[in-house]
């Protein structure tokens, strides 16, 4: 099972791709998780990401794109995968298209988590990330608004709809209902 979770920043795709990989057995590959370890670890990566993350801005896709690639590369993934986070526009989706087709393993399906906003910018002021500043998160939302949105359009026949509003459980089991697992 290839999947891409796609929602707005606070919509939950970290929490319930932490539980879809539980629930499938396969690994959630979340970019932000990655640059934040690449930050921690003081790499030059996490260095060179670190600017665009503290302005809520994207990383350029070159060195995101290339990262997931070496991610998706790598044994636990060989059966499958989560991507939180990834593709965050148009161009990303294009180069993972790029990258699937070389190991002929296309996606089975792209969930969109569906959040209104005020209640997204409620829940990231509430996790309180050091890019959770109200007007970071004012950036982000407008960087989805542009670059991310148009994927619902790029990838509309394999769109799977669930609504993120409840409890986490409830939600998670929206989730893998509407998969048909
Ligand atoms: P997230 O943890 O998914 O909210 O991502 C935190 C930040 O990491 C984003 O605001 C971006 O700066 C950066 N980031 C994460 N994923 C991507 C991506 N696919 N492309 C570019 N930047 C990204």
């Amino acid at each position: 099972m290839r999947l891409v979770l796609l929602g707005p920043p606070g919509a939950g795709k970290g929490t319930q791709g932490d539980l879809l990989a539980d629930r499938l057995g396969i690994p959630k590959i979340s970019t932000g998780d990655l640059f934040r370890a690449n930050i921690a670890a003081e790499t030059p990566l996490g260095l060179e990401a670190k600017q665009y993350m503290d302005a809520g801005n994207l990383v350029p896709s070159d060195v995101t794109n290339r990262m997931v690639e070496s991610r998706i590369a790598e044994p636990d993934a060989a059966k499958g995968f989560i991507l939180d986070g990834f593709p965050r526009t148009v161009d990303q989706a294009e180069a993972l298209e790029k990258m699937l087709d070389e190991h002929e393993q296309p996606l089975n399906a792209v969930v969109s988590l569906e959040v209104p906003e005020d209640l997204v910018v409620e829940r990231m002021l509430a996790r309180g990330r050091e890019d959770d500043t109200e007007d970071v998160i004012r950036n982000r939302m407008r960087v989805y608004r542009a670059e991310t949105e148009p994927l619902l359009v790029h990838y509309d026949g394999l769109i799977v709809t669930v609504d993120g509003v409840g409890e986490v459980e409830s939600v998670n089991n929206r989730i893998v209902a509407a998969l048909g697992h």
